[in-house]
């Protein structure tokens, strides 16, 4: 999965091995939802009532006026048929899609929740995020290794059965879906499909994707693959992502999905290549994306727990050196007018600084 800039789960501070839905610091924790709307089932944002509305106040669902139960389902009493509509167009959740543009960062960006099964990843990226923040509150991450044994998360037993309907689901985002974790993987996606759209995020195998098409085969209106590939150069990636499967496989995986007919998207983020490679990169998988192409710098690289890979400081000052602001805005003109591209947080800062100087 692509992650360099995950959000995660708070908890993991307190009991590092205990979260496994991953959450910005700004979601609430699952015991302080949102009331539920009644009528769709959706999670609906304490609204208020017209009267309420006008001095300024709020009010959670279940405190507005009094609900018939008479028709089976939840009728509220307003004091006015207008009043009663307005309230209830408040009150009636924006569903959101794929394609909303979200003003949160990380995960944030693309979906409206994350969940995850596992704990660690087989792929054990140097850059990942996820991994330097369990290493960060838990020393036995620390062992060389440890975080590669991926496993069940012992919290995670529903596989996603519990989550209600969030809106756009992105599953996973501190793991990824190894042909190991497959079978679970599918239940999982499952579960979340009975109330939510789908976000599959991954650095794909292909035995993973064959069976994942095959199986989400009647969902394809609520599922959108993104596949992440951060450079075509197989020796960069396999130093980077050394038990994630090569780019090669990875364009493989995007090739079966679309011609099984399912929406397609990629993530170029991290970008592990020089800006010119990258225009290729686009060039390379854009017939076989449906969606959007989202290119995103390496922004944290975590140097502590990578200080022994041999190679790694000069892997990252190579990094650094190829993301430039000026490097940058030549990538940015190049990919300019091409529908598919959106650029990820990281390089909207370096166009809001060009911005800023002109
Ligand atoms: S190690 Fe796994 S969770 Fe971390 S970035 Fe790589 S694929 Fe994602």
């Amino acid at each position: 999965m692509d992650n360099s800039k995950l959000e995660i789960d708070r908890n993991i501070g307190a009991t590092a091995e205990t979260a496994g839905v991953s959450r910005s610091p700004s979601d609430e924790p699952m015991d302080q939802v949102a009331p539920v709307n009644q009528l769709s089932g959706a999670r609906v944002k304490p609204q208020a009532t017209a009267s309420q509305a006008k001095d300024g106040g709020g009010v959670r669902a279940e405190e507005l006026a009094p609900a018939s139960e008479s028709s089976g389902s939840r009728m509220l009493m307003f004091e006015s048929s207008e009043s009663a509509e307005s309230a209830l167009m408040q009150m009636t959740p924006k569903k959101t899609t794929f394609d909303d543009n979200r003003d949160g960062k990380g995960t944030k960006e693309w979906s409206d929740f994350s969940y995850n099964i596992c704990l660690g990843c087989e792929h054990e990226c140097l850059y990942c995020y996820a991994k330097a923040m369990r290493c960060r509150f838990n020393k036995a991450m620390r062992v060389p290794g440890a975080w590669k044994k991926q496993r069940m998360s012992p919290n995670k037993k529903a596989l996603g059965a519990e989550v209600g309907a969030k809106g756009v689901v992105m599953f996973p985002t501190t793991h990824d879906i190894t042909p190991r974790f497959l079978r679970r993987s599918v239940k999982t996606i499952k579960n979340l499909l009975a109330n939510n759209q789908v976000l599959i995020v991954s650095k794909p195998h292909l035995s993973v994707v064959r069976v994942l098409c095959k199986e989400l085969t009647d969902h394809k209106d609520d599922i959108l693959f993104r596949f992440t590939i951060g450079a075509l150069s197989e020796p960069l990636c396999r130093f980077w992502e050394p038990g994630a499967p090569a780019p090669t496989e990875r364009i493989r995986c995007l090739q079966h999905a679309y011609r099984k007919g399912f929406a397609t998207s990629v993530s170029i983020e991290p970008m592990l290549a020089a800006w010119g490679e990258i225009v290729k990169l686009v060039a390379r998988v854009e017939p076989f994306v449906t969606d959007t192409i989202w290119v995103g710098k390496m922004q944290r690289i975590p140097r502590k727990y990578n200080a022994r890979v041999p190679g790694f400081e000069e892997a990252a000052a190579l990094i650094k050196a190829q993301q430039t602001d000026a490097d940058i805005l030549k990538l940015v003109d190049d990919l300019e007018g091409n529908p598919k591209v959106r650029w990820k947080d990281s390089i909207k800062k370096v166009l809001d600084r060009r911005v800023a100087v002109q």
